[in-house]
């Protein structure tokens, strides 16, 4: 691992000279117990290269050629919302995406200024602090753009609403038949600007035909309610829409997942960085005999005298636990290591049989440069979006602010 060169050390390095986590920015001491002791170093942590982030931020300016939203939502995919909205503060992003207003309150909370979007329907109790705000919502129906309205007019302003339009996402917007009387029907609401319009990509990164057609299909729908300058903002893709396509007619993509290092479209894997690395430590390397039961279920029992090392990670900090019996393999010093039986809520085993020199205290890493995010998704069967937003908040959060 290369030196941060940005951070000064804080206190010993108690890592057996095997990280440089001292370096990173974290929590810093334990308020009220010592002013003077620095904390233990976690048991698992995740750090968090902002510098690559703003570099797979290029990417997605570059492949679209947009204006961008940075879609945040969720923690930022886990990665700590308030760091990640601060450290794209001074990206000239058009909006930052996020679910609820939760979300957009932590990115206030965080000093950002910069524009919020909600990226799907509201429900009536988060409206008034939408309007307040002036935060932008996407209009799915006509009672919540009369909601809005009313809301606006109490207040005495106006509020920008973008129009959701449903062109196979099934999940909010208007759908395409009789939305130039709906527009009409919101164009009566006289507090409200509809200042843009924007739909969902369900299958970007699975059905290239399909995805074709509903671009072409926006598009019509732009041109039917009265061209692309009817709208200030016109936006569809997200990271896989905008990587491997051309969204003639847009003028502003949503990339979320491509920020945080993972390509959607493997093939444009390469151009980005690794923005999470999700690591831990060995607390106990013993030799096992064969015949013996590791971990619940005994679902794995050695077959010769094995090395087992202990690992202090498990599916309370969002490691997957249905990886168990899949394949799963974690990386220390060099090599890429089976999990063996269950993963447990705290602890993970490891056969280390071929890694004499691994060692307690070593480092783990269970994804990051060495062991593609990917490959964990894989394993649990399911998407690098639910591996990254399951990390929970055990887990520290480290961030590395220099390039
Ligand atoms: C989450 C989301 C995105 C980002 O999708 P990625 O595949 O992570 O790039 C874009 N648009 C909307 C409406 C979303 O909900």
């Amino acid at each position: 691992m290369a030196t941060w060169p940005r951070l000064a050390k804080r206190g010993p390095d108690q890592s057996g000279g095997q990280t440089a986590l001292a370096l990173w920015v974290g929590e810093a001491r334990v308020a009220g117990v010592n002013d003077d002791f620095p904390v233990s170093p976690p048991r698992a942590w995740a750090e968090i290269d902002l510098a690559a982030l703003r570099w797979n931020l290029a990417v997605a300016r570059e492949a679209c050629g947009l204006a961008l939203m940075a879609v945040v939502k969720a923690g930022a995919y886990g990665h700590g919302l308030e760091e990640i909205a601060r450290a794209l503060a001074m990206e000239d992003l058009a909006f930052f995406g996020v679910a609820n207003v939760r979300e957009a309150r932590q990115i206030r909370q965080a000093g950002v200024t910069a524009r919020i979007y909600l990226l799907g329907p509201t429900w009536a109790g988060e409206r008034e602090e939408i309007v307040a705000r002036d935060w932008t919502p996407c209009l799915s129906s006509l009672e919540e753009a009369r909601e809005f309205n009313r809301l606006a007019a109490v207040r005495g302003v106006r509020l920008k609403v973008h129009l959701a339009v449903d062109t196979g996402m099934g999940r909010g917007g208007f759908v395409a038949e009789g939305l130039p009387e709906v527009l009409a029907g919101l164009e009566q609401l006289e507090c409200l600007e509809i200042e843009g319009i924007g739909s969902h990509l369900p299958s970007a990164d699975e059905d290239e035909a399909f995805t074709r057609r509903q671009m072409a299909c926006f598009a019509e729908i732009i041109d039917a309610l009265g061209g692309a300058g009817r709208f200030r903002w016109r936006h569809l893709s997200n990271s896989a829409g905008i990587l491997g396509y051309e969204t003639g007619g847009c003028n502003l993509a949503r990339p979320g997942l491509m920020l945080y290092g993972v390509s959607p479209l493997p093939g444009f894997q390469p151009q980005l960085r690794t923005v999470m690395t999700l690591k831990s430590r060995v607390t106990l390397v013993r030799t096992l005999p064969a015949g013996h039961g590791v971990s619940y279920g005994r679902a794995f029992v050695t077959t010769r005298p094995t090395r087992v090392a202990t690992v202090g990670i498990g599916y309370g900090d969002g490691y997957p636990r249905c990886v168990s019996g899949h394949g799963a393999e974690v990386w220390i010093q060099g090599h890429h290591l089976p999990i063996l039986g269950r993963v447990t809520m705290d602890q993970i085993m490891v056969d280390v049989t071929a890694c004499p020199e691994v060692a307690e205290g070593a480092e783990v890493e269970l994804f990051g440069p060495n062991l593609p995010v990917e490959e964990v998704a894989k394993a649990a069967q399911t998407i690098v979006w639910e591996i990254f937003t399951g990390i929970t908040p055990r887990v520290q959060r480290c961030y590395r602010t220099a390039g």
